[in-house]
């Protein structure tokens, strides 16, 4: 991922750095290739935008002109700026991008997003790391009835995980199921319970609707969307449907080792408002990392 952006990028900050001066004109000219190559990696127009306004303006509007170093300065400005992007800023705090589990017991994360999105893989990568890093008791049960086989799924990775899930009741509606859940969750002693709720192909209204009756009977600390880092401009558009339906408090990025543009995750953080954190990273059940903007900045410059 970002091997491109990365190479775009690595070369504007060669003819930059370079350079002895810099004028006005050498800064808005490396502006220029660096919003082709953000929007050639499906980074969304308004995340563009306001990111080059914002290294812009740092750039010329102060005395990194007339530094000894210009270009190494511009450079550390697009660190900067990037890392914020991310939800790594210096008025971000670190603790956003780590589960809540400040509630009382059981402590509810509703997983939603589209259908493919990596959501169950996602649930039971989560409930391992939940009792594995945190020492927790989880419950995980699926509330998707559309789909053939996905409380099946779930069951199947749950044993991998040796993470306990609910017990399938034929029939029975993803609200009754998540009121199900909490009880069951509550009399297990169970820390969290783990909800992975239905996905649709396309965001649709039925889809809504389902998703906010389950948050309103499951009150979740934690509403994550998963979405496919793979389908770029796509997965913003996703993101763009569900914030403001149901309260989201973070987002999963699946796919992170493939060899995506790069776009989705640069978009994610402004379009939802919301901390990125986690990163998936294969389909292996440990394939799950924290995401730390600093780094995955680091990543895209080299
Ligand atoms: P759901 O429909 O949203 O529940 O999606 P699934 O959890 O069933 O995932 C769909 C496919 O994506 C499965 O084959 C997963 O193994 C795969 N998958 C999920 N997350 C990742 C990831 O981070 N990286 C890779 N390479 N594959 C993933």
């Amino acid at each position: 991922m970002f091997d491109n952006l990365s190479d775009r990028l690595g070369n504007v900050f060669d003819r930059l750095k370079g350079r002895g001066a810099l004028s006005e004109n050498d800064v808005r000219e490396a502006m220029r290739e660096i919003r082709i190559a953000l929007l050639e990696a499906d980074v969304a127009l308004p995340v563009v935008r306001r990111f080059i306004d914002a290294v812009t303006e740092k750039a010329i509007g102060s005395e990194v002109l007339k530094s000894v170093t210009p270009g190494q300065q511009v450079v550390k400005i697009v660190d900067d700026e990037l890392t914020a992007m991310l939800g790594g800023g210096e008025d971000a705090d670190p603790k956003d991008r780590e589960l809540n589990f400040a509630a009382k017991p059981p402590v509810v994360i509703m997983m939603v997003g589209l259908q493919g999105s990596g959501k169950t893989t996602t649930t039971a990568k989560l409930g391992k790391l939940i009792k594995a890093k945190h020492g927790k008791k989880a419950l995980m049960a699926s509330l998707d009835v559309n789909r053939p086989a996905a409380q099946e799924q779930l069951k199947v990775l749950g044993e991998q995980v040796e993470v306990a899930t609910l017990p399938i009741v034929e029939g029975q509606q993803p609200v009754d199921i998540a009121r199900r859940a909490m009880e069951s969750a509550k009399l297990q002693s169970a820390d969290v319970l783990l909800l992975d709720t239905a996905g649709r192909l396309h965001v649709d209204e039925a889809l809504m609707a389902e998703m906010k009756a389950i948050a309103s009977v499951s009150a979740p600390t934690e509403v994550l969307l998963v979405v496919d880092s793979l389908t770029g401009q796509d997965a913003v558009n996703v993101a763009q449907s569900f914030t403001g339906e149901v309260p989201l408090t973070g987002v999963v990025l699946t796919r992170m080792d493939g060899d995506a543009r790069g776009g989705a995750a640069l978009s994610m953080r402004y379009v939802t408002g919301k901390p990125i954190k986690f990163a998936g990273t294969g389909e292996k059940l440990d394939a799950i990392e924290a995401f730390d903007p600093k780094r995955v900045a680091g990543r895209i410059l080299g």
